[in-house]
């Protein structure tokens, strides 16, 4: 089982930023929050079919608590979700709510630390609306590679407002030489809801090229891309990702978050008060078939595609000839070059996973 932990609070909203999260939280809220999880963790059966092969905590800003609320979550995570050694812990943090005894505490229990850099450039960063100063996201950054973590992650975003090909380059020589294992580059897109980004976006062709320029780059310093926008060194992909994209089961906790149980989706109401107020998720009951083309489909933006093996570890998954023959279907309308197809393996190569949209909305 993999779980997911929404931390609706930030220090303040980012001009890009669709997630659902609260600014500026006082400690009753937060204090009111934890009373509401640990509520609910204690009233979910947890059996032992569903031991935690992955925690992710993310927000919002996981980091935003302070050290004695982060003593509160993991003490109640422990207790509730009983985490064993091989269980992937992974936490997002923003460089600036960091603090050496912070992450100290966050060592004893998290071993994989997501960091929400975005741009080394500090103008860049003031674009995004991010509340970080240079001073503040080198002390963080020094202090997250002394904590030794097993794995950390170094989120950043391209095609920001003014920012030029350089600026990108020199941002990725600055992640790949970081010491992170796992890079997510992400370009900004016009999201629902969100102040910035509807109002500038670089051309397709641009953004293409920065994509391209992305995984050639980081590939030469050992960081490969896994998928369209994840790249990482050999063994520390995104335990938690890949099972949720692969289909795998999901139990998501707070407001916004998603859970999937093999044949239906639930999300949790996108607001605090409702969370606390016990109301329950919408479920979205999509048909089998429909489910498994779209799992099917997230997974051609993954290096490794689908085999056999693969797609048999999906619940409920049909026969892998029936993939075979609905892919073979749509192939008349890609490109050869885009598509490596055998009775072995399906997966887009490098150009095809750029038009990975096109490709999806055949099979959908
Ligand atoms: S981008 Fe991250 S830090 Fe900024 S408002 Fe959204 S969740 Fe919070």
């Amino acid at each position: 089982m993999n779980y997911y932990i929404h931390i609706p609070f930030c220090r303040n909203k980012c001009g890009y930023c669709a997630f659902y999260s609260e600014p500026a939280p006082t400690p009753l809220q937060i204090g009111a929050f934890l009373d509401e999880l640990e509520r609910r963790l204690a009233a979910t059966d947890l059996d032992e079919a569903q031991a935690p092969e992955t925690i992710y905590l993310g927000g919002g800003t996981p980091s935003l608590l302070s050290c004695r609320e982060l003593e509160r979550l993991f003490q109640l995570l422990g207790d509730q979700l009983r985490p064993g050694d091989a269980t992937e812990i992974s936490m997002e943090a923003n460089p600036e709510t960091l603090t050496r005894e912070k992450i100290a505490l966050i060592r004893t229990f998290v071993n994989r630390l997501s960091v929400g850099v975005q741009s080394f450039r500090a103008e860049l960063r003031k674009t995004l609306e991010r509340d970080c100063t240079q001073g503040a996201l080198e002390n963080a950054l020094e202090m997250v590679r002394a904590a030794d973590f097993p794995h950390w992650n170094c989120d950043l975003i391209y095609a920001i407002p003014g920012q030029t090909r350089n600026d990108w380059e020199s941002d990725l020589l600055r992640a790949a030489v970081s010491g992170a294992d796992h890079i997510s580059c992400y370009n900004l897109t016009a999201e629902e809801g969100a102040r910035l980004g509807a109002t500038w976006q670089i051309s397709e062709e641009d953004g293409a090229e920065w994509w391209r320029l992305t995984g050639e780059l980081l590939g030469a310093h050992g960081v490969n891309r896994y998928e369209v926008s994840n790249y990482s060194r050999p063994g520390a992909e995104c335990r938690h990702n890949c099972n949720v994209w692969r289909g795998g089961l999901l139990r998501g906790f707070g407001p916004a978050a998603a859970s999937f149980d093999g044949r239906r989706r639930y999300r949790e109401p996108e607001s605090l008060t409702a969370f606390l107020a016990g109301a329950p998720p919408e479920v979205d009951e999509i048909q089998p078939e429909a489910r498994l083309n779209e799992i099917f489909a997230v997974n051609l933006r993954t290096r490794a595609g689908w085999t056999p093996e693969l797609w048999r570890q999906v619940p409920h998954a049909d026969a892998w000839q029936e993939r075979l023959r609905k892919v073979d279907g749509i192939r008349a309308q890609i490109p050869p070059e885009w598509i490596v197809f055998s009775e072995e393996r399906i997966t887009l190569s490098d150009s095809g996973m750029l038009f990975w949209d096109s490709i999806a909305e055949l099979l959908l």
